[in-house]
């Protein structure tokens, strides 16, 4: 199967042909990139393990799987050797400094398809700071009162704000509200996620996981089974309130009415009012 060459971010062409050819992810065969003494090639094929990537001239390796076996050795490496460590950052930041806009492509491509683990990883580390020092977030909010003190600060403040408008013209908030309006599933689960995130609830559920559980109660209310095709509530079968949990395996599908009904109360006590249960 022959398909389209990748978008390799930071492996580009040479701008002139003084320039000597180093990657070559252009070329077709081994053979080619070995007289051209480029380290890549591609011929478009699926390797062994499902990638469709660059090969290495030296062995004809996937790209793909090298990184995987090299990733999981550096690792190692880094934990355990020093020099090792010391080495590889200084390679790091002289690759960086050759072409910044090259990493910064990388990274904005690997948070895009790691955006959970980016996430829960920036909580997890205000949540270090905050432990660190508990008045943190209060010291912000002084330092930021004391600067707005200041009207030079004030100022360049505004010109920020109008330039940011200018390059933008519609505002971020406006555009966000928009796309509730488009998305109104997305919207509720994330809407149910920051709540229970507030109420220091455990867990965490995605659109698609309600979408899947509409389709396991076969769009019936988990209650008095009335179709929950054209309106819904999700509940939280051990209220948050009450210690619940926030993941799907919580959760249950109710017509709006036995929503209403259910309301706070403890799933025991809500079953023994509807006449079900003990
Ligand atoms: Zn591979
Ligand atoms: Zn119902």
């Amino acid at each position: 199967v022959k398909v389209a060459k990748p978008n390799i971010v930071g492996i580009t062409k040479p701008a002139n042909d003084n320039e000597p050819v180093r990657y070559g992810p252009w070329l077709p065969t081994k053979k080619v990139a070995k007289a051209c003494g480029a380290k890549h090639y591609f011929t478009g094929l699926i390797c062994k393990h499902g990638h469709i990537a660059p090969r290495l001239t030296s062995n004809g390796a996937c790209m793909d799987c090298h990184n995987l076996r090299c990733g999981e050795r550096h690792k190692i490496k880094r934990q355990t050797d020093e020099e090792w460590r010391t080495a590889a950052n200084e390679k790091q930041k002289q690759r960086y400094h050759a072409n910044p806009q090259a990493s910064y492509d990388q990274g904005k491509k690997w948070r895009a398809a790691n955006q959970n683990y980016v996430r829960e990883y920036s909580r997890e580390y205000q949540r270090r700071l905050r432990a660190a020092d508990p008045a943190r977030n209060e010291k912000t909010k002084d330092s930021m009162r004391m600067k707005r003190l200041n009207a030079a600060y004030v100022e360049a403040e505004r010109q920020r704000d109008r330039e940011r408008y200018a390059r933008n013209p519609i505002p971020h908030r406006q555009k966000s509200r928009q796309y509730a309006i488009d998305n109104p599933e997305v919207a509720a689960t994330h809407a149910r996620n920051r709540r229970a995130r507030i109420k220091q609830s455990e867990g965490e559920h995605t659109k698609d996981e309600i979408e899947d559980l509409r389709i396991r109660q076969k769009h019936k209310c988990a209650s008095c089974g009335t179709s929950t095709k054209k309106s819904y509530d999700v509940d939280h079968i051990i209220p948050i309130s009450k210690g619940g949990s926030n993941s799907i395996s919580n959760l249950q599908i109710l017509c709006p009415t036995c929503n209403r009904q259910k309301n706070n109360l403890d799933p025991i006590v809500f079953a023994r009012r509807k006449g079900r249960l003990l």
